[in-house]
């Protein structure tokens, strides 16, 4: 298991770093945002946080990659839950239990295949994905949501094309978020970008800079 408190955020990749500012720069450096998001390479079923995100197909009964490993780990009576749901279309999202994950929620996205018709709607399919998990957090006030990259894998997404999709969505989120300051309304603490593959690894770190760069 890994404790929150062990998930570093990305201040400290740039202390280190492992981050290095990039040419290109597509938002402003805000110092609070490098302490709210986090970058993990290792198991996301592992991860003690407040809600974990599942790369789920529509029928949502499990599959293959992270969606087996997590209905593994979660066990039966995740399944016995996604039975109830009538599954969920592309680009939704859906949350249950986590079982016997060290999370507290899991939130099920269905991400595009990347072979089906138009760009256009791959775009908006996997952006749709990333917002709807986010707005299932913060309706749920889950103070940390951990997504894996989402369509990269089976569904063939390319990592680079996805990776900016996954930072635009997460910045334009604090973003958005920062216009309702004083309002009370939740906030999540931090937002984990978890990796599997070192070339996967390599690239997030490669783009985080130009959607969050150092201050
Ligand atoms: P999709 O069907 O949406 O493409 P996959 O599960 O095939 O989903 O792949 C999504 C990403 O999750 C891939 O980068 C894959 O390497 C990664 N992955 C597989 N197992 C795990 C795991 N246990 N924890 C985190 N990421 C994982």
């Amino acid at each position: 298991i890994i404790k929150y408190s062990d998930i570093r955020p990305i201040s400290e990749l740039y202390t280190s770093s492992v981050l290095k500012p990039g040419k290109t720069q597509r938002f402003k450096g805000d110092s609070t945002l490098l302490e709210r998001v986090s970058l993990f390479q290792g198991d996301i079923t592992k991860l003690q946080v407040d809600s974990i995100v599942n790369a789920a197909n529509k029928s949502l009964l499990g599959g293959g990659g992270v969606d087996g490993a997590i209905h593994a780990a979660a066990g039966r009576k995740l399944l016995a839950e996604c039975r109830t749901l009538n599954g969920c279309d592309t680009g939704f999202s859906k949350i249950t239990g986590a079982y016997n994950l060290p999370s507290k929620r899991i939130i099920h996205t269905v991400g595009p295949v990347y072979s089906s018709p138009s760009v256009d709607i791959k775009v908006q399919q996997l952006t749709s994905c990333y917002q709807s998990s986010l707005d299932l957090a913060v309706k749920n006030e889950l103070r940390h949501i951990a997504f894996p990259s989402i369509s990269t894998g089976i569904y063939g997404y390319p990592i680079e094309d996805a990776t900016h999709i996954a930072l635009n969505v997460v910045r334009k989120h604090f973003e958005a978020e920062s216009g309702t300051e004083g309002s009370g309304a939740f906030k999540l603490d931090r937002v984990i970008f978890v990796v599997w593959s070192d070339k996967d690894k390599s690239v997030y770190e490669s783009l985080i800079p130009e959607y969050f760069p150092p201050v």
